[in-house]
């Protein structure tokens, strides 16, 4: 089963980025082209029915299957940055981090308003990433129909955050 698969090839990380916490490292699984294909083939059964204009992916692993997914369904893929790295015009959105503040920035030009967007990123934590994505599409005129994640960690409650904004939430692995 591909919840078990990707649960096996995930590995934690003790005290990365900082001391205490323990991180989900993916990398494991891009080693697996059979595992990819399987990953990319479950996202897009799941996602069979819901009219899709166009995929945002977070930067940057989010992009790993983000842009898959977006060529797969045959729309455009929508790269969601942190701040100065996009070289066109762009719309930003602050968001608050438990210490801090990060921005993410998108191109102006990247969809167009009223289109359909799936969000996707490789892990959902708290939520905090991708409701600011979501905040920044909906002000730049999109609709978010839908997230898809690899892993979710199911303890820190990002789907109560987040079902608000659309309660289609694809994830793999919990
Ligand atoms: P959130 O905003 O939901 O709290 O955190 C999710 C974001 O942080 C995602 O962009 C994700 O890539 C990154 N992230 C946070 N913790 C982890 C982790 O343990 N493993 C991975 N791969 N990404 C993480």
């Amino acid at each position: 089963m591909i919840e078990q698969q990707i649960k096996t090839a995930i590995r934690d990380i003790h005290d990365f980025p900082k001391p205490g916490i323990i991180f989900k490292d993916i990398t494991p699984i891009l080693k697996d082209p059979e595992l990819c294909t399987k990953i990319n083939d479950a996202f897009l059964e799941k996602l069979q029915g819901l009219h899709i204009d166009a995929v945002a992916g977070v930067e940057s692993r989010g992009f790993l299957f983000g842009l898959t997914l977006a060529n797969k369904l045959g729309v455009p893929f929508i790269p969601v940055r942190k701040a100065g790295k996009l070289p066109h015009t762009v719309k930003q959105k602050v968001y608050d981090l438990e210490y801090g503040t990060a921005t993410i920035e998108v191109h102006t030009d990247a969809f167009n308003p009223g289109d359909r967007i799936l969000i996707h990123d490789d892990l959902l934590a708290t939520g905090g990433t991708v409701m600011a994505t979501s905040q920044l599409i909906q002000e730049m005129g999109g609709e978010v129909v839908g997230f898809s994640f690899i892993v979710g960690l199911s303890f820190l409650n990002g789907i109560e955050r987040i079902s608000p904004i659309s309660d289609n939430i694809i994830i793999l692995a919990d």
